[in-house]
């Protein structure tokens, strides 16, 4: 059986590509190397075991050449970062929406029926009340959580309309070695450039499920091989939730720091910029049915990923 993973150089898909390879697949990844990178899977193109093509799915053409022969795809390129959304919506337009769109109709057109598409919690906006299960209001509050949103109505039409079978996954925040962006690789930059003091995006009271990477993984292959209907949806998260200033402060000890003064900069109702979500937590019901239990909680997920992360980045040994 031969895979598609799209944006297989970032950060969650090499690690799914990792598991993808050591599960015995055939796996070929597209990525246009904006965020990933060829580290990220260097060790699998050394022993033949991954082809790259490097290219964009914004172009048709590439759109077609990486679904060519393949029977599955795991979609995970797009471009990640949520606060993009305030400046350059046109970048999340394009990336998510256009580059979708681009994957589906050379799916369509090769006839490639199985797809698991990377959408994420923002799809929910800012609930009334959570936790969320998966038939919570889609209210997204950014264009990232838009462009996740119109993703996931293209996939449910194509589903309908052509017969590609599409397992959808809502992630919180995923977090481990290879992460290049988001809040816990904020700080450990931050902290590293100035030790004493750290800037927090908002009031530190945002709450956030932080699920660790080898968790998520397995929660996609979970989703993938057990879901037997055309289209379904599920929640990924770890089953509880911390608030933005506990991040701070396992970064804080990570590093072996103290007295770090923390410094605030909220903005609207305390959240780091406009589109932030002030509080978000999934419940993982659905999944957990499947069989998926997380190993790690929230807190244990950023303690391992700071670890992991300095010892990336800096050869910082803690
Ligand atoms: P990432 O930036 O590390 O990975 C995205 C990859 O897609 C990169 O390798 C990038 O180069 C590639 N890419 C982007 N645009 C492309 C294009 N037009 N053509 C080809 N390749 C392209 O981010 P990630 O955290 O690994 O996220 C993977 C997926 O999971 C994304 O779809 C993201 O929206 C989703 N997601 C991530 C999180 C999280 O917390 N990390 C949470 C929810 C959803």
């Amino acid at each position: 059986m031969r895979i598609l993973v799209t944006g297989g150089a970032g950060f969650i898909g090499s690690h799914l590509v990792d598991r993808l390879v050591r599960d015995g697949y055939r796996v070929r990844v597209v990525d246009n190397l904006s965020s990933g990178r060829v580290e990220n899977v260097k060790h699998h193109l050394e022993s033949n075991s991954v082809e790259l093509i490097v290219g964009d799915l914004k172009d048709p053409q590439i759109a077609l050449r990486a679904v060519e022969g393949v029977d599955t795809v795991f979609h995970f390129a797009a471009n990640p970062e949520v606060r993009v959304s305030t400046t350059n919506p046109d970048i999340h337009f394009n990336e998510n929406i256009v580059a979708t769109f681009n994957l589906l109709e050379a799916m369509r057109r090769k006839g490639v029926k199985e797809l698991v598409f990377a959408s994420s919690s923002s799809v929910y906006g800012e609930p009334e009340e959570t936790p969320v299960d998966e038939n919570a209001p889609i209210r997204p509050i950014s264009v990232y959580g838009a462009s996740k949103v119109a993703c996931e109505a293209l996939i449910h039409a194509y589903s309908r309309l052509y017969g590609v079978k599409a397992v959808v996954l809502r992630y919180a925040n995923v977090i481990g070695p290879r992460l290049r962006h988001g809040v816990v690789w904020d700080f450990i930059n931050k902290l590293l450039e100035n030790p004493t003091e750290l800037e927090i995006l908002g009031d530190g009271k945002q709450v956030r499920s932080y699920i660790y990477i080898d968790d998520a993984v397995e929660a996609t292959t979970t989703a993938w091989r057990r879901t037997e209907a055309s289209y379904e949806v599920y929640n990924i998260a770890s089953e509880d939730w911390i608030k933005v200033d506990e991040v701070a402060d396992e970064a804080v000890r990570a590093l072996g720091l103290s007295n770090v003064k923390k410094v605030y900069k909220p903005v609207l109702h305390g959240v780091g910029w406009p589109g932030d979500v002030k509080k978000i937590a999934l419940k993982t019901g659905k999944i957990n049915k499947l069989g998926f239990k997380p190993v790690m909680n929230s807190r244990e997920a950023v303690r391992t990923t700071v670890r992991m992360l300095l010892e990336e980045v800096d050869g910082i040994h803690c």
